[in-house]
This record gives structure tokens, sequence and C-alpha cells, in this order.
């Protein structure tokens, strides 16, 4: 048959059609045939979600929590200058960045909230004026639902401000070992009774610049060992082993000082618990001999070998605030003032308030970080 070129357009316009009703009529009989009451079942060519390896997930969850949060610097605040004398040896030790990577825990978690972190504030009657009101005006009213102030005597005033978020240890109001591992050791069962997925403690002096520390907890899985703190000396601190031997043996430890704050995951104060957890807390200090933040530190590093991560984001009057570049001030975790001894020994950071109004520079910080706060300067001028 002879087809000219009008007839073969023609010609394979009609066998396309053909084909097209015939591929119609076929695709219902080439779905898999359901049964009536089964499941359906699924698509041979639907793709299955490839699993991750270990590291890729969590590496890109740090990027977005640094990134986002500007954490970038984190390193450079590591490397702030160190009060005198305390420049050489392990101060430098990066540990954090190592164990940040292999957390294989954090794949699939939620976002870490504010609500999950437990944040005690040791503090004792005598600075239930001088010190928390500073505290409550400033950056408690932030975290009410989750700061729990431990005290040593009663307060109906400081209850209703703290919406009962107030414990009477009934520990001795006192500066002495026993009765400062006393209240450890009661901040230690609250937090395990709470259900929270962080411990941190700070003393009734410090300032917690709360969205750094919701971005360094971010970093880490509450269900690893994790134990985040500044260390006060520039060598571990040696004691003698009175838990696992006699005492003829001595131990060397790290250990966060308390008096710049320091936190502890859930998996990790879990793991604590027989030489933390109703009351044992203090007969684990009676053995040492040591305060409490040592008594962490020694359950913590010696008993568990859970080594410390030395951050310098957590600072306390024992070094030199007014070092404290003021460009990363509002980065850090936790800040402190100096105490009657020192009252100069606070962050140089300028603001509306002057050294006479804020002595501390915690309403500074405050006004700085959420200058939507209705006594703020700015906002009672304008
Ligand atoms: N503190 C206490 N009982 C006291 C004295 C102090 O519980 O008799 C608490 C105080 O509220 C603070 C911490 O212990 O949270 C450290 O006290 P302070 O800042 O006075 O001394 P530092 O050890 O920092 O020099
Ligand atoms: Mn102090």
């Amino acid at each position: 048959m002879h087809l000219s070129p009008v007839g073969l357009s023609k010609h394979c316009f009609l066998v396309s059609l053909a084909l097209c009703a015939l591929l119609l009529l076929l695709i219902p009989t080439l779905q898999a045939p359901q049964r009536q009451g089964e499941p359906p079942q699924p698509r041979p060519h639907a793709r299955l979600a490839k699993p991750r390896s270990g590291h890729e997930p969590h590496r890109t969850h740090n990027a977005t929590v640094h990134q986002s949060a500007g954490n970038g610097k984190d390193s450079d605040v590591n490397q702030l200058p160190l009060p005198r004398g305390r420049r050489q040896g392990s101060w430098r030790v990066p540990k954090r960045d190592s164990t940040r990577a292999s957390f294989p825990g954090s794949q699939s978690r939620e976002p870490l909230e504010q609500k999950d972190i437990f944040i005690a504030v040791k503090t004792t009657r005598k600075y239930h004026i001088s010190r928390l009101q500073l505290l409550f005006q400033t950056w408690v009213s932030k975290a009410k639902e989750q700061t729990f102030i431990f005290t040593d005597g009663e307060d109906k005033e400081l209850k209703q401000k703290s919406g009962g978020n107030i414990i009477n240890t009934n520990c001795s109001a006192s500066h002495t070992r026993q009765a400062l591992c006393c209240k450890m050791s009661v901040e230690y069962d609250k937090f395990i009774e709470s259900q929270k997925k962080w411990f941190c403690h700070v003393d009734d002096d410090n300032y917690v610049i709360l969205p750094s520390l919701l971005r360094l907890l971010s970093s880490y899985s509450h269900t690893q060992d994790v134990y985040l703190g500044r260390p006060s000396l520039d060598h571990p601190i040696e004691a003698a082993e009175r838990v696992k031997s006699d005492g003829s043996m001595s131990v060397k430890f790290w250990f966060a000082t308390g008096g710049a704050g320091f936190c502890i995951s859930r998996g990790l104060a879990l793991k604590m618990s027989p030489w933390a957890s109703l009351g044992n807390f203090i007969t684990t200090a009676e053995k040492i001999r040591l305060p409490d933040d040592c008594t962490v530190g020694y359950i913590i590093e010696a008993l568990l070998e859970v080594p410390l991560m030395h951050t310098w984001l957590f600072h306390s009057h024992l070094e030199n605030l007014q070092r404290l570049p003021t460009a990363d001030i509002l980065r850090q975790v936790t800040l402190s003032y100096g105490g009657v001894e020192n009252r100069r020994n606070v962050v140089s950071i300028g603001g509306d308030f002057s050294l006479t109004e804020d002595p501390s520079r915690f309403k500074t910080v405050h006004c700085l970080l959420y200058p939507e706060t209705h006594w703020c300067p700015r906002n009672i001028r304008n």
C-alpha cells in the first residue's frame, strides 16, 4: 500500500489514538487487585526513606542550632582571656566539641524547649531580699515555671512570687560544707522528681541568659552523659578515695564550680542516683570531705568516669568579669558579680543604668536582652 505524506501522518495519528485507547483500558488491570477489607498494599515503586547515618543528622542539627542562634561564636568565647595564672594546661582542652560530634541519641529528638530545663537556685534566708529580688525582677521572670528556689527558711511573700516554686530544704542556714551539700541533695531529688530533661544549678548571684542556655543544651542529648560547667582550678582536684577504697588511695577529678552554675543531663543524673539520691549525696560528700560542687564532680568524673565538658560560657565572681569582652557578654550562659569584697568585679556593659543604679549590671543585661520590659529606662522615657 502506498501512502502519501498526508496519508502517512493521518495513519500515524490513527495508530497513536488506538494505542492510547488500549492503554486507558489496560491501566486499571495493571494495578494490584485489592480485596475488600484488606489493608492497602505498599505501591511497588514508593520510595522508602533512606536511613541516615549516625553523624549526618546530628551535624545538620548542630549547624542549624549554631547558625540560627549565632552560636558559631562558641569557640571564640572559649578563647576568651582567662584570669591571670589560669592560661595553661587543661583549661583549653576542647572536650565538649569532640563529644558533641558523637551523640547518636540526638538523631530524631524533638527540639529542646525552655520548659525542659530545671533551674535550681541556691539561696539562704538572709539573701531573699538583697539577692533574690533582683533575680525575680530580671531573668527569673522569664523562666518562672522552671526555676526552683532552694532556701532554708519560710517566706510567704517569696512563695507567692515564685508561684510555689520555692523549697524549704530545712538545711541549716550556714555556709558550711554540710549545709551546702544538704541543699544540693534536695536540689537533686527535686530534679529527679520533676521529669525534666536537664538539671542546671546556679547561685543566687548568677544571671542566667536563657536563650544562650537553651542554645547550649540544644547541642547535646539529655539521654547522653553530659556534665557541663566551668572549672575554677587549672588542674584536677585531688582527694582521698573513701568510696571505692579505704582512703589510702587518692583520686583526681575535675569539677564545675558551683558559683558559675553547671548543667547535668537527665541520663547522667539518673546514673548518679546510688551516690546522690535520697540523702546519699550527703553521705558521699562526708566521705570525701569536700563541698557540694566538688562532690558532684567526684560522683561524675571519679565514680561514673564521665568527663566534665569544660565550657567558658559560665561565669562566677572568682574570675575577673571586667575582662569579658563586651561584645560577647550576651552570648554567655551565666554571669555573676563581685560581693562585698570586690564590688567592682562586674561585667563591663554600658546601657541606660549607671553603676549606682545597677551595680551588678544584671538590669542592664536584662534590658538589652528584653528591651520591651516595662521598667527598662527606654520604655519609661518614651
Ligand atoms: N549560701 C547559703 N547559705 C549561706 C551562705 C550562702 O546557702 O549561709 C548560698 C548563697 O545563697 C549562694 C551560695 O551559697 O547561692 C554562695 O554564697 P556566696 O555567693 O555568698 O559565696 P561565694 O561562695 O560565692 O563566695
Ligand atoms: Mn557568690
